[in-house]
């Protein structure tokens, strides 16, 4: 690990300050941390933002909720408004990590956490998001966890979040400090696909600090699911996931559908178009394989992870029929139902 300097900032004002000097802020540390030993990222200079008054989840006066950038995972998971109006978002949080982990982790830094594309973590191999314009060490090579959608030719690699699949579905915004002052960013503009920049995960600029994220009053409760499919059910990463939110009309049909993909690109993968084609529809497999068909138009295999396509459309199906029915995926029993 190479040196560097650490201090605490008292304040919002003083961390934008000292991160728009070439400070990189760390809270948790569950990834920036693993990244420094590895060599991945070599920060000269810590804004350790741990102690700033951000970790507070509280309504907001349009039946929403404001969860700080520093509320910790496993809070904002346990949360009483999350489990009563977003228990997708409490469980997508859950489908995460380990419990150690979710303990750790904040708000801010799960929105923040950079890809686990093997290339990226092994610096004998060129990486276009680690070194730009040294190659990329994905293509051609290992493909299994890559992206199916979104990619291009200078980085394949997908985000790697559970709870930002749920924050996309719901809509979410971003509350963010910098030295212009204070501005919200739409979830679907926060995160960017890779183009010939793969080394930006996001559209933050310099010095930017997320201070919170707001989730509109509309929480999907009664029809929802996460369904996360990975090589290892006890803790991975996804190889595909879906949140899928319905809101019904008395008549049993679909008012409103909502449908985020993880593990497939760079950025949460959303089709608002998409969505709209099941309003006024009545639930059902077919109706559902045909929206996965839109979602997934455009999907490209890489090679390894060509059994992606047919496991998203499956994936998308299944969380569907889960939403609709009321019977959303355990966390807890992570089997499939
Ligand atoms: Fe790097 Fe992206 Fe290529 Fe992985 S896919 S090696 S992160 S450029």
């Amino acid at each position: 690990m190479n040196p560097f300097r650490y201090e605490r900032a008292l304040d919002v004002d003083h961390a934008v300050q000292a991160a728009s000097q070439g400070g990189r802020f760390i809270a948790g540390g569950t990834n920036l941390l693993d990244l420094m030993k590895e060599n991945v990222e070599r920060p000269r200079r810590l804004v350790d933002i741990s102690r700033l008054n951000l970790d507070r989840i509280e309504p907001l006066s349009d039946g929403g909720l404001r969860i700080g950038a520093l509320a910790r995972n496993a809070d904002l998971a346990g949360h009483p408004q999350v489990l009563r109006q977003y228990p997708l978002l409490s469980s997508a949080l859950m489908a995460g990590a380990s419990p150690q982990l979710r303990n750790m982790a904040t708000t801010g830094g799960n929105l923040m956490q950079r890809t686990r594309c093997y290339y990226f973590y092994d610096t004998a191999t060129p990486c276009n998001k680690r070194s730009p314009g040294s190659g990329c060490g994905a293509v051609g090579g290992c493909t299994r966890i890559h992206a199916i959608l979104g990619a291009s030719e200078h980085c394949i690699a997908v985000h790697p979040s559970d709870m930002c699949v749920a924050m996309a579905a719901l809509g979410a915004t971003i509350n963010v400090a910098g030295p212009q002052g204070r501005r919200t960013i739409p979830f679907e503009e926060f995160h960017r696909l890779p183009g010939d920049a793969p080394q930006y995960d996001n559209t933050l600029g310099e010095g930017e600090l997320i201070t919170g994220v707001d989730l509109p009053a509309e929480g999907f409760a009664g029809h929802y699911s996460y369904l996360k499919i990975r090589d290892r059910l006890s803790y991975a990463f996804a190889l595909v996931s879906v949140a899928a939110a319905l809101r019904l009309e008395d008549d049993g049909r679909i008012a409103e559908a909502r449908v985020a993909l993880g593990g497939v690109a760079h950025k949460p993968w959303r089709l608002p178009d998409a969505e709209r084609m099941l309003a006024g529809e009545t639930p059902g497999s077919r109706v559902f394989a045909r929206f996965a068909d839109a979602l997934l138009e455009g999907a490209t295999g890489q090679g390894d992870n060509e059994f992606k396509i047919e496991l998203a459309c499956r994936a998308i199906v299944r969380a569907l029929e889960q939403a609709a029915n009321g019977t959303p995926q355990s966390q807890v029993d992570k089997r499939i139902a």
